[in-house]
């Protein structure tokens, strides 16, 4: 054992002898943290006992005592300080060798013993076995200190690390505990989790019902159900502290250390969900009557004769050209020749069931499609937004807006989508060749 761990020991001496205790105690006072001595028992166990009750003073961590002493012996006093602390190693200094002293001694857990006249190197070996123990305490005891410290740095730097995230992240352990980050907290406007957890035992139960964002419909652990789901379906919604709905991409894994735990991490993704939803309304949308573009609803249509060929519930298509539009143009300016085809637009647009297409076809040309609709059922509807149109008064213009439709019917086995629209072509150019500001179905 190292001699400069004595530095950290404090030492009470007793003896009642002043040559020998002067002479012993200013040799050990060179080794030791502190050496405090008395001149007798009941000195020692004062002393100790001083020590042993105020916080200020240093503990005593060893006891070296002589036996024969006036007032009381080492060994009463040994006894009396065990009742106190049954722990604190003690050497007795003596001439004593009789068996009765000895037994004695034992009884009181003397662990040292070094004869008189004292051979200071014996008395040094002699509180160096007997600190060994508190040696080995402090040593574990500040080895534990800097691993828990080592410990907190770490975490800290973790939980830095957590809270520096723009995502908010759950861990769930075995024990079915849970840490959350500082985003997360501040994302619902939680002070703590301690507050998190009393408010809401799952986060689960935050998910918002709406279009096809997932919720927990069973009993079952939801982030168990969502990782059933393919990555692009793991999507929640929940509303913020404002209560502005945000969209989440969840994303999960396992880890193992002794105990499983579950990593939940919450990836914001509502503006990049706007931002494709922007990009795909861009791409099917026409720009000026915000209409279904001609590319979309060549789309719809190529979906909806796959259907009739299949159901034959009847599927018919309009195709609308207003009437004279370049003189509106001519006459009033391109800007209003814009105005009048959204305005006409929306009257279309109005004039149908949810479930039809109305798509800008071309410059002033418009196509709608109308799915389970037979063709009388198609003429009907063509002509009441012929009829809308008619209606329709811009305060510039000085006549009414006209528009000739042709109204056609998809035919089972016999039409594709080429014949349909050609049909559909036909019909509206017979109604301009024919008047105009009228309805002509095609019949073959
Ligand atoms: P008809 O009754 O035979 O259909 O005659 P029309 O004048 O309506 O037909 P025409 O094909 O001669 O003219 C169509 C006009 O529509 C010509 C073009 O400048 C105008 N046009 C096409 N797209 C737009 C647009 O986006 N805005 C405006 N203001 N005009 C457009
Ligand atoms: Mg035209
Ligand atoms: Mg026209």
């Amino acid at each position: 054992m190292d001699k400069s761990f004595l530095k950290s020991i404090n030492i009470l001496y007793v003896e009642d002898e002043d040559e020998v205790r002067e002479l012993t105690s200013s040799f050990l006072s060179k080794f030791v943290n502190t050496m405090i001595s008395a001149c007798d028992g009941q000195e020692g166990l004062d002393i100790f006992k001083k020590h042993y009750n105020d916080e200020n003073l240093e503990n005593i961590d060893l006891i070296v005592t002589d036996i024969n002493m006036p007032k009381m012996n080492g060994l009463e006093m040994l006894a009396e300080i065990s009742n106190i602390d049954h722990l604190i190693p003690s050497i007795v200094t003596t001439a004593h060798n009789d068996s009765s002293f000895l037994k004695e001694a034992i009884n009181q857990r003397v662990r040292g013993y070094v004869s008189k006249p004292l051979n200071m190197h014996n008395l040094i070996d002699s509180i160096l076995v007997v600190s060994e123990p508190k040696y080995l305490r402090d040593r574990l005891e500040k080895l534990n200190k800097e691993l828990e410290l080592k410990v907190e740095k770490k975490t800290y730097e973790l939980k830095s690390i957590l809270d520096a995230q723009d995502n908010l992240i759950l861990v769930i352990n075995d024990d079915g505990s849970f840490e959350v980050n500082q985003t997360l907290l501040d994302f619902f406007g939680y002070k703590n989790i301690e507050e998190f957890s009393e408010s809401n035992t799952c986060i689960s139960k935050k998910f918002i019902s709406k279009n096809n964002y997932f919720i927990l419909k069973n009993d079952a652990v939801w982030f168990e159900e969502i990782m059933k789901l393919e990555d692009s379906k793991r999507v929640v919604l929940m509303n913020n502290i404002k209560g502005k709905e945000i969209i989440f991409r969840v994303n999960i894994k396992s880890f193992m250390f002794n105990t499983k735990h579950v990593v939940i991490s919450f990836t914001d993704i509502t503006d990049l969900k706007h931002y494709t939803y922007e990009l795909q309304y861009k791409a099917t949308h026409d720009n000026l009557t915000r209409l279904l573009n001609r590319h979309k609803l060549n789309d719809e249509i190529d979906k909806e004769i796959i259907r009739e060929n299949r159901y034959v519930h009847g599927l018919s298509l309009l195709m609308l050209d207003i009437d004279n539009f370049k003189q509106i143009n001519d006459t009033y300016g391109h800007d209003l020749g814009d105005v009048v085809l959204k305005d006409i637009s929306k009257i279309i647009q109005d004039s149908i069931r949810s479930t039809d297409f109305a798509s800008r076809w071309g410059g002033e040309e418009f196509m709608v499609l109308l799915p389970e609709t037979l063709l009388n059922e198609a003429s009907q509807i063509a002509e009441l937004i012929r009829i809308n149109i008619e209606k329709y008064k811009n305060k510039t213009l000085d006549k009414p807006t006209t528009v000739s439709i042709g109204v056609s019917q998809f035919k089972v086995n016999e039409d594709n989508v080429d014949t349909f629209v050609k049909g559909v072509d036909l019909a509206m150019y017979e109604a301009k060749q024919t008047g105009k500001n009228k309805v002509v179905k095609y019949e073959k």
